[in-house]
């Protein structure tokens, strides 16, 4: 299976994709964790794009696409993925495309995670709370403002991927407003339907 979850920031692309990484046993590929890492490594390109990310903006694509290729080419991906957080640009979809042309092995499905801008905010902010008052680090973008900037993002960069995907006749959108367990179903049905 060769998904990809498209939707802001807190609209719950994480936690579906763990929850669908175990049910159908492909591994979730999140460019933000790769990004982090990258960050927490001090590599050159995690360096550049901590200082992006930690503003709320998009990193490079030439950046993205590269990790990400490296991701998709390793065994574990062989037999499908979970993309989460990828692609947020029409050409880092373009690239997508033709990374896997070159495999001969297209997507199955996009689904798009649809929540409201008022409840996103109020969601990454109660997702900072309850990371702090477990003892976890709060993510350096999981502030209003970078929030602001990472939604914004979203709106002029990454809907028109849905549209992209739309015209392809692969895109779905799921209700993300709805209960946790409720959107996993959504999903689970279209996967499996
Ligand atoms: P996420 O964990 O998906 O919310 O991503 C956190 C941050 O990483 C984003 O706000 C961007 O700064 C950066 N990022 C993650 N994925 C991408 C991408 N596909 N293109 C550009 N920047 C990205």
């Amino acid at each position: 299976m060769r998904l990809v979850l498209l939707g802001p920031p807190g609209a719950g692309k994480g936690t579906q994709s763990a929850r669908l990484m175990e049910k159908y046993h492909v591994p979730q590929l999140s460019t933000g964790d790769m990004l982090r890492a990258a960050a927490d490594a001090a590599t050159e390109a995690g360096l550049t794009a901590k200082a992006i990310m930690e503003k709320g903006g998009l990193v490079p694509d030439e950046t993205v696409v590269c990790i990400v290729a490296d991701r998709i080419a390793a065994p574990d991906a062989k037999t499908g993925f979970i993309l989460d957080g990828f692609p947020r640009t029409v050409r880092q979809a373009e690239e997508l495309d033709k990374m896997l042309a070159a495999r001969s092995a297209g997507l199955d499905v996009v689904i798009e995670l649809r929540v409201d801008d008022a409840a996103l905010l109020a969601r990454v902010a109660k997702r900072a709370k309850d990371t702090s008052a477990h003892g976890g680090v709060v993510r350096s973008d999981d502030n209003p403002e970078a929030v602001k900037v990472r939604l914004a993002a979203y709106h002029a960069q990454t809907a028109p991927v849905a549209n992209f995907y739309a015209q392809r006749g692969l895109l779905k959108t799921v209700d993300g407003m709805a209960a946790v367990d409720a959107v996993t179903k959504e999903i689970e049905q279209l996967l499996d339907g």
